[in-house]
Formats: C-alpha cells, structure tokens, sequence
C-alpha cells in the first residue's frame, strides 16, 4: 500500500529525517515511536503531502509523490496533534461544512455524517459547540474530519496526546474500530499506546528507523536474536544440547545450571525472525525426554526503547 525509499528531510542543514525505507501493507495499524524530535511529525508531514521531501520517495498504491501527489492526499485523511476545527462552531454544522468542502451533497453527505457519528461517537454531542468541548472529544471531532471522505489511509500524529485515562482508552477503541478496515499509521511517544494498539512498531531516533516489527518480535529479540530456555527430564544436559543443535533455525545451544534435581535446563538462540519453538518441541517429542518448561524470553518494549534510543 505504502512505500517509502529514502526518505530524507532537511531544515536548513539540519537533517530531521534520514533516508527512511517503509514498507506498510494495507490494512496494517502502524505506530511510529520515537522520543521528542526524533521525526515522527515530519516523516508524518511527508506522507501526508505537506512537506517535500529534501530526498527520497513515497509511492502510495500505484502513485509516486513526484508524478500524482493529488491522487495520494485523496487516498490519505490526517489528523495533525493539534486538530484545527472551527472552535466556534457546533459539531453539526462543523461536520456539515467538512462535507461541503468534499463536495458532498444531500443525503450522501447526511448518511455519511451519520456514519461518522457513528464510528466516531458524537451521537449525543451534535448540538454541541466545539470550543465547550473536552479535549477527547475536540479529537474525535478531528477525527471525524480526517474521515471525511472514507480514505484508505489514515494518518494520526500523537492522537492521544493530552487526552486523560479514559479518553485515551475510548480514542484507542475508534482508531481499532477504524483499522479493521483502513491503513492506520500513527505516531506517538507513549509506548503502552503503541503497545496497545498498534500491529507494528517502527521505532525512529534521530530520524532513523533503528527497529520495526510487531510488540513480540521487538521484544523477543536482541540483535535479531532470540533466546528460548528449555527445562528437560530424563536425560543429561551434553545430550539435550548436542540434540537441539541439529534442529533447524537454532544458531547455538548451551546447557545452563539447574538448581532443581533431575532437571536440566538449556538455552537455544535463533533468529527472531522465525518462531522456532514449535520445530523445538517436536525434537524433544521424537525422544522419550520430558518437557518441563519451554519459554521465549522477553524484555518488554520500555527497556527496547530505552536500550535504542539512549545517548
Ligand atoms: P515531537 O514528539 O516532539 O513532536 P517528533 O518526533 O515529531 O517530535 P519532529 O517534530 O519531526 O519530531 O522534529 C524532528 C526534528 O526537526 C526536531 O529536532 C525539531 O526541532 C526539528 N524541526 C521540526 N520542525 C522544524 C522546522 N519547521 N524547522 C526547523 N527544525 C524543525
């Protein structure tokens, strides 16, 4: 659905965005995390249109940025951080006059309104004028505007930024709701956000992508590397060792001391990007061996994040 080669921004000679290569299939919710300054706004910013790029290039289904970047807004809806709505007016005739810029008319723009009241639940704050409102609700507002025109792809910057507890969580649901038929891709530096509702995590520092997969891959990997420990009875730790090392996707494995009798344990380190666990257990169910424990270890997002993107 998206591709990125390159991407790169320059303010001034300062680069803010550098040579980022993105592939998001349709369908995907994405989340572009990142401490403050890392890029997130700006990659954002790129594929939305609004900035050109200083390099690189963005495709978006068969349309280059350079040949049809008319074409790629018309695919995109945006929520920028801080929603520009007419604070003035009530959320009705907001919505009414979005519709109006769209082209809409009539009953398509009445049943479409409808449906983004709907999806985005403003059923009871219609009537309401938007300066009165939360600001959870002033972003499910803009949330509404950004899906206007029913886009395939929708691009959120920082969409819970500000918002409380329970904002967060009823945002998080309509962007869910929104991704079992759209692109989602946003951006936030909250990682329980990303966590909870991303299926993929690209995390960016200093305008690089430094890591991308989803929650369990970032986790369950070192330097592309995962670790699997295995706790085994009826047999010596030499055996076990000599016998998982046959097994195909293992890099290396290793007895590990064991402070229960009669059980040996013993580490196996794969690639992470294959999930090996299942080639693992049936190795050990062609013997008479028995399996006690077989776990993946995982670190969980906050230490990545912070392991990556440091000084
Ligand atoms: P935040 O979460 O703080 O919004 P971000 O990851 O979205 O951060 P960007 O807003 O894309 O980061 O900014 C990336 C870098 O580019 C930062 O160092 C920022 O100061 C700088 N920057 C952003 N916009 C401009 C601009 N218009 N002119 C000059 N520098 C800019």
């Amino acid at each position: 659905m998206i591709h990125v080669e390159g991407l790169t921004k320059y303010y001034d000679d300062f680069c803010a965005v550098d040579h980022i290569d993105l592939d998001i299939k349709g369908g995907e919710i994405v989340g572009l995390l990142g401490p403050n300054g890392a890029g997130k706004t700006t990659t954002l910013r790129m594929l939305t249109g609004y900035f050109q790029p200083s390099a690189g290039d963005i495709q978006v289904k068969t349309h280059s940025i350079y040949e049809n970047a008319l074409a790629i807004k018309r695919l995109i809806g945006y929520l920028p951080e801080s929603a520009p709505l007419y604070k003035s007016m009530i959320v009705y005739d907001y919505l009414d006059h979005v519709a109006r810029i769209r082209g809409m008319s009539g009953e398509v723009k009445q049943r479409r309104i409808v449906e983004l009241a709907d999806m985005c639940a403003l059923r009871g704050i219609m009537h309401k004028t938007i300066d009165t409102l939360s600001k959870g609700l002033k972003q499910r507002v803009g949330l509404a505007h950004a899906m206007m025109s029913d886009p395939e792809i929708l691009i959120l910057d920082e969409p819970t930024s500000g918002l409380d507890p329970n904002q967060i969580v009823e945002i998080r649901e309509i962007i869910k709701k929104i991704g079992r038929e759209k692109t989602v891709i946003l951006s936030t530096h909250i990682l329980s956000e990303a966590e909870a509702t991303c299926d993929r995590i690209v995390i960016i520092n200093k305008g690089r992508i430094i890591a991308d997969g989803s929650t369990q891959q970032l986790t369950a990997s070192k330097d592309g590397e995962c670790q699997i420990q295995l706790g085994l009875m009826g047999v010596a730790a030499e055996e076990v060792v000599a016998r998982l090392q046959t097994v195909p996707g293992v890099s290396r494995a290793m007895a590990l001391g064991s402070d229960t009798p009669g059980i040996v344990r013993c580490s196996v380190v794969s690639r992470a990007d294959r999930d090996i666990r299942p080639d693992l257990y049936a190795a050990v169910k062609a013997t008479d061996w028995v399996l006690v424990e077989l776990s993946q270890e995982t670190r969980n997002l906050e230490t990545i994040f912070r392991e990556l993107t440091r000084e």
